[in-house]
């Protein structure tokens, strides 16, 4: 757990890009609340962040396979973790939504990997499962620390509570996945690789938990977390890349779903969650082609093709869609529909010729 810590420092759910904006357009009280969020969040990365919980102290994960071990605290307002545990596997509901909400859908998160890929948890042998809810004062973020998952209350004007939203939970318990699985190096390519698959295994929690087919999801990232004063729907959108929102104060989606539109930049660790958009695309691609849940063959070929030997650290989106073919290949036969889908939705976004 402590190697993990250390290749993974910090990846928040909000985008420094959309925080900056607010620093540069919002009122006064929502500049203030932005930027103390990228102070709080500058910091945890130069090493200056509350010290995560030693592994020995940590509670114990769950003996049974199927069987989550949930525990969820609370910050209180200050920048503190664990905090002071509020609710355990098994105890009732606290009457505190955020307490609630984490431990509700650290559940749901826990019972798709279970169920889907019966993963008993993020490293497979019952890890239990920590959030900590009221982390910070208005604070604009949720993150995973290699450890536990951390939330914030929001700003209350563009941003609930983040608790609010299940794929945001399963969002960053993904990224404690791939972190096991593959190590994806968090910049360029294979960064906004990292993102991608985050988006994807948090949209196809919700698609789960919620029963709902390729067709009928609604293919958003972050949906709960916009209060209704913001111009839009999610923070991103996985069937059309770039029209999440288009706001005063937020700007606009700026996700490419097409290679012509790859965005080269240094900011955002080289547009990890920018050019995530792209392998979003694809994957949508390929469960609306295929049709019916998107955690079947769709999910289990991505899930797959994490799991594969040959998926390198540094891999960018050519080696990746090549892979998710041989995958599809492996698993459903050279000339299934399965690889066809597979093949053309990485096409029809530019990566494969
Ligand atoms: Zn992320």
């Amino acid at each position: 757990m402590t190697i993990s810590r250390l290749r993974t420092p910090r990846q928040g759910f909000m985008p420094p890009f959309v925080l900056e904006r607010i620093i540069e357009r919002g009122g006064a009280r929502l500049q203030a609340c932005a930027r103390q969020t990228l102070n709080a969040d500058h910091g945890f990365r130069a090493g200056r962040a509350p010290a995560p919980v030693a592994d020995e102290a940590l509670p114990a994960g769950s003996p049974t396979p199927g069987e989550p071990a949930r525990y969820v605290y609370s910050a209180e307002q200050r920048q503190v973790l664990p905090g002071t545990l509020m609710r355990e596997e098994g105890q009732g509901a606290t009457n505190d939504p955020a307490v609630d909400e984490a431990y509700r859908w650290l559940g749901a998160t826990y019972r798709f990997y279970w169920e889907v890929f019966e993963r008993h948890s993020i490293d497979r042998q019952g890890m239990p499962l920590l959030g900590t809810v009221h982390y910070g004062q208005d604070y604009e973020n949720a993150f995973w620390n290699g450890t536990q998952m951390v939330f914030g209350d929001g700003d209350g004007e563009l941003f609930n509570r983040f608790t609010a939203a299940l794929d945001v939970v399963a969002h960053e318990l993904a990224h404690g996945v791939t972190e096991r699985d593959a190590g994806l190096i968090y910049a360029g390519q294979s960064g906004a690789l990292n993102e991608s698959l985050s988006d994807v295994f948090g949209s196809l929690t919700k698609q789960y938990h919620l029963g709902h087919s390729a067709a009928e999801a609604d293919w958003l990232i972050g949906a709960e977390l916009l209060t209704e004063r913001v111009q839009g729907r999610a923070l991103r959108s996985m069937a059309a890349p770039g029209t999440a929102y288009d706001d005063p104060v937020l700007g606009q989606d700026p996700q490419p779903g097409h290679m012509t539109d790859y965005v080269e930049t240094e900011s955002d660790n080289g547009g990890v969650h920018i050019n995530s958009g792209i392998p979003n695309r694809a994957f949508h691609l390929t469960a609306t082609t295929l049709g019916g849940y998107a955690w079947k063959a769709p999910g289990r070929i991505w899930y797959d093709t994490l799991q594969d030997r040959r998926l390198t650290r540094d891999i960018d989106f050519v080696g990746f869609a090549t892979l998710t073919v041989d995958n599809a290949d492996q698993r459903f036969g050279s000339r299934s529909r399965e690889v066809e889908a597979v093949r053309e939705a990485w096409h029809g976004v530019g990566v494969l010729s």
